[in-house]
């Protein structure tokens, strides 16, 4: 390194173009563990859901969970994999203190899925289409335990109750250029493992996982630089501070006449840096074998065809149905799809009213606020879909004005329908023509000086008129019928 270093200014920055590709790790929502019964439920005490198959104890044989591959399936089809009808399982052999077995099981050479992709839309609205090389099965390893005991300072402690916990990696191609595409990229494949409910991919308890592989080259080149992978990203933020940091650091590195190593860094999110743990020359070399303890894994087209069937509409499909049938506008129908149970959610609404967009707008709205405000999910909204459609028709076919509308929505937090509601309470919008020329009468009556201020042309006059009509209806009163019955009497 020269004595002075370069500093990597944004005139510098644009000079390189970044490449980034992701491994993914998924945590496959079972009740039981990939190759024995034990409970993959988080948070029990330390090694208490462990059995001899899940130590590697001699003699004992995995047997493969049925829902598992189920699932992993279900994951790779949402990310428009081939299945494979047959995958092998072969052991990914390392040393570490929390894996028992000596032994990871995964998929190497025939992974279950393959040759898939995720479309994401990038900041300016343009599509793209990132790569997904492979998804395949493996088993989970265990903790280690640095902190938190009275003696850290002197030991590790581990706890192997996450053994044989079921997994699928999810590897992408090196097709992101920024950290905002594998934002994108990583924010899409979660919603699609949320939609099929395979995983909860909860990233606060390790349910999803992601290291960042990161290079960097000049504009215009062809080949790929080196590559640092980036490990300990838990969480989507996270993940775009590192990649940013990283990529300054690799520029930082070439500009003042290094070379990039090849090696795995981690992110410490307390510095907002990433700090190298192993060069690739200290990296494992797995010896991967074929598992001898477990047959190819085969998915039969029957079984396939399935799980194919048994598949939700996914994201992508949804937000162009939201579109082009309720005639939402693309922001809305992504606002909309955001989570499986908000789009369910505003679905039947949608069903339930005869005006989809003012659902659309209900929703993401008053009731979005409300729930944000009492501390509670969709799922738990004391206002169901169908009371709440119910309410937009009202609307919609002029029975209530907007306004009452608003009145009567927190109401209905109790549960009650805007019908019982407008009914108890004597809320329907009066347009009954004879109704309203009697208030029309006492109001013009109870107002000389505006009427005849209206009579000698100034007609801006009539909106206070109208008020009046409102206020004395407490706002029942159909606005639009009273202002063409107002102007028919005046001018009359
Ligand atoms: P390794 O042999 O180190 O595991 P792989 O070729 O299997 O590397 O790729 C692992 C991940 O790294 C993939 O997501 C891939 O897209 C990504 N990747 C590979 N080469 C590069 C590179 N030069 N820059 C950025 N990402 C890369
Ligand atoms: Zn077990
Ligand atoms: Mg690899």
């Amino acid at each position: 390194m020269p004595a002075v270093e370069v500093e990597v200014t944004p005139e510098i920055l644009a000079k390189y173009e970044a490449v980034i590709g992701l491994e993914v790790h998924v945590q496959l929502a079972t009740r039981t563990k990939i190759f024995c019964a034990c409970p993959t439920s988080f948070g029990a005490p330390p090694n208490t859901n462990v059995c001899p198959v899940c130590l590697g104890q001699p003699g004992a044989l995995p047997v493969l969970n049925r829902q598992v591959v189920e699932f992993a399936v279900q994951g790779a089809l949402a990310l428009n994999c081939e299945v494979r009808e047959e995958s092998i399982f072969a052991r990914k052999n390392y040393f570490y203190p929390d894996l028992p077995k000596g032994y990871q099981i995964s998929q190497y050479d025939k992974p279950l899925g393959e040759h898939g992709f995720v479309d994401i839309v990038l900041e300016d609205g343009t599509a793209k289409r990132i790569g997904v090389t492979r998804v395949h099965l493996e088993d989970d390893a265990g903790k280690s335990m640095h902190e938190g005991f009275r003696d850290s300072e002197k030991y590790t402690y581990v706890d192997l109750n996450r053994c044989g916990t079921p997994l699928i990696e999810i590897v992408s191609e090196p097709e992101m250029r920024g950290s905002g595409e594998a934002y994108a990229y990583l924010s899409e494949l979660k919603l699609l493992m949320e939609f099929c409910q395979v995983s909860t991919c909860d990233m606060e308890k390790g349910h999803l996982r992601c290291d960042a592989n990161v290079s960097v080259r000049l504009r215009g080149a062809t080949e790929l630089g080196t590559k640092a992978e980036v490990k300990n990203l838990n969480s989507l933020r996270f993940l775009k501070q590192a990649i940013d940091y990283e990529i300054e650091r690799q520029i930082g590195v070439i500009e003042n006449g290094g070379r990039v190593m090849q090696e795995t860094r981690l992110y410490n999110p307390n510095l907002g840096e990433t700090i190298g743990m192993r060069s690739k020359e200290q990296a494992h070399d797995y010896r991967y074998f074929p598992e001898p303890d477990l047959l190819p894994l085969r998915i039969s087209n029957e079984w396939r065809e399935r799980i194919v069937a048994s598949m939700p509409e996914l994201p992508p499909a949804r937000r162009k149905r939201f579109i082009e049938v309720y005639g939402l506008r693309p922001y809305d129908a992504n606002v909309l799809t955001a989570t499986r149970e908000i789009s369910d959610y505003f679905e039947r609404a949608a069903k339930a009213s005869s005006d989809p967009k003012a659902a659309a707008n209900w929703v993401m709205g008053d009731l979005a606020g409300a729930l944000k405000a009492d501390g509670k999910e969709i799922t738990e909204s004391p206002i169901s879909p169908e009371n709440l459609g119910e309410l937009v028709t009202f609307i919609a076919k002029g029975e209530i004005s907007g306004k009452i509308a608003k009145e009567i929505f927190p109401k209905m937090w109790s549960g009650e329908s805007a019908a019982a509601i407008i009914e108890r309470e004597g809320l329907k919008q009066i347009s009954d023509t004879g109704a309203l020329e009697k208030v029309i009468e006492d109001v013009i009556a109870a107002n000389p000086k505006q009427v005849e201020q209206y009579r000698s042309g100034k007609i801006a006059v009539a909106g206070f008129l109208v008020g009046q009509v409102m206020k004395a209806t407490r706002g029942q009163a159909n606005p639009a019928m009273v202002s063409d019955l107002l102007k028919a009497k005046l001018g009359g």
